[in-house]
């Protein structure tokens, strides 16, 4: 069978890009070394923030609305719950450029917020131990999606529609196949129009294997880890509706953050926090998946012990997760120049899943020659 379009890699974007495809009724296939959603990239972890205003740059703006209409429309499709709202608060100093950025896209999209000082701060949020001088940007609609959930709505959706799925088999080859392209497995080769490749951090591998890397850019893949601290006594204080997503920076520096989410299982309550690194660099291959309790003790030491006084720092459980780092912490959405009927897309950078799903929406028209949504013009290469 030819297709109209093939999804090589099934995660947050590939599963958003399937879904839409099948939605407008294209004849479409989609393909995942492992079987989505799973815990071996980059979209697991239970919750991912989401919020409306972003620091990362105005041109994200239009994809995360989007994204929030398609995740309700998700909701009411499946019954799964997908998207919770709790606000979401940004902590900075005054000076900081994020917060800046945060508050200026707040207002040239006209999006509710609210700025908030340590005093009223304290009053609204006792869980934070300020130092005074901070500035809050708080946000009503902020809130977090479950990454998992998410994913299995989209493909849930896509089958129902009518897409092929198929998990366990990683794809091998991209070959030019007249106007299309063919698309090779262990025991496959399958016909198509146009090919998105979605495949995470296995992207820059995946491409410079077959000599096609030469449109990307330079990505890192990084390891991340994610920790889950007991509340202890303070659980009612870290539920969703007392206690906001938010994400800290007290100073510019790697490891002078920290973001987090409200107990998401009120059973076994727990504050989700991580911090992010970009200075070591791995591969899918040989990252260390396992965390070792000496991390989780060492952030909770050295950045939340102090912030969060009523973490006593028993960690619940932890694990290890994968960015996929583009230059300026940018997505990289492009046409192979070897193969232009290979649309790529790296949106990870460590905020892309809040976009996924209008991400999805838009890459999925781009495939089908149509007009997109959003423009995704400002993620291209050599944009
Ligand atoms: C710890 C952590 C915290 C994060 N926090 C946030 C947050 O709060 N808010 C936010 O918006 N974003 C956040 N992000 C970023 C977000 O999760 C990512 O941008 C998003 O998950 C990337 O999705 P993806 O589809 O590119 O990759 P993935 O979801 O990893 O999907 C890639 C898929 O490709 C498949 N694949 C690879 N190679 C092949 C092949 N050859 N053949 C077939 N299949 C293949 C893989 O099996 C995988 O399923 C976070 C990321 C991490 C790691």
């Amino acid at each position: 069978m030819h297709y109209d379009a093939i999804v090589v890699g099934l995660g947050a974007v590939g599963a958003a890009t399937l879904c839409q495809l099948a939605l407008r009724g294209a004849r479409v296939l989609g393909i995942d070394r492992f079987a989505p959603p799973h815990d071996q990239g980059s979209s697991h972890g239970e919750s991912r923030i989401t919020r409306l205003a972003l620091g990362e740059g105005e041109a994200y703006a239009p994809l995360v609305q989007r994204s929030h209409a398609l995740w309700r429309d998700l909701e009411t499709r499946t019954g799964r719950q997908l998207m919770t709202t709790t606000g979401g608060l940004v902590l900075g100093p005054r000076d900081s450029a994020f917060l800046g950025r945060t508050i200026g896209c707040a207002q040239r999209f006209g999006i509710a917020h609210e700025l908030l000082d340590a005093a009223v701060l304290r009053a609204r949020f006792p869980q934070f131990a300020l130092r005074g001088d901070e500035l809050g940007y708080c946000e009503p609609t902020a809130g977090f999606v479950r990454p998992e959930e998410a994913i299995a709505a989209q493909l849930d959706v896509a089958r129902a529609a009518g897409a092929t799925v198929q998990t366990g088999t990683p794809v091998l080859a991209l070959a030019s196949a007249g106007d299309g392209v063919r698309v090779r497995t262990a025991g496959a080769s399958h016909t198509t129009d146009r090919v998105l490749v979605a495949a995470g951090a296995w992207l820059p591998g995946f491409l410079a294997d077959q000599g096609l890397a030469d449109g990307l850019p330079p990505l890192q893949i990084c390891r991340q880890t994610m920790h889950w601290f007991d509340t202890g006594a303070a659980a009612a204080d870290f539920a969703p509706g007392r206690f906001p997503v938010f994400i800290w920076a007290w100073g510019e520096g790697e490891g002078e953050s920290l973001y987090g989410f409200p107990a998401t299982d009120m059973a076994a309550p727990a504050l989700k926090v991580a911090g992010e690194q970009t200075l070591q660099t791995t591969t899918p291959e040989q990252i260390d998946r396992q965390v070792q309790p000496a991390e989780s003790q060492a952030l909770y030491r050295e950045r939340v012990a102090a912030r969060f006084p009523q973490i006593a720092g028993r960690v619940l459980r932890a694990r290890a997760c994968m960015y996929t780092v583009a230059p300026g912490s940018r997505f990289a959405i492009d046409t192979l120049p070897g193969l232009p009927a290979v649309l790529f897309a790296s949106a990870c950078s460590g905020h892309g899943f809040k976009h996924s799903a209008g991400l999805g929406e838009s890459l999925a028209e781009q495939l089908l020659g149509r007009r997109t949504t959003c423009d995704l013009g400002p993620f291209a290469v050599a944009g």
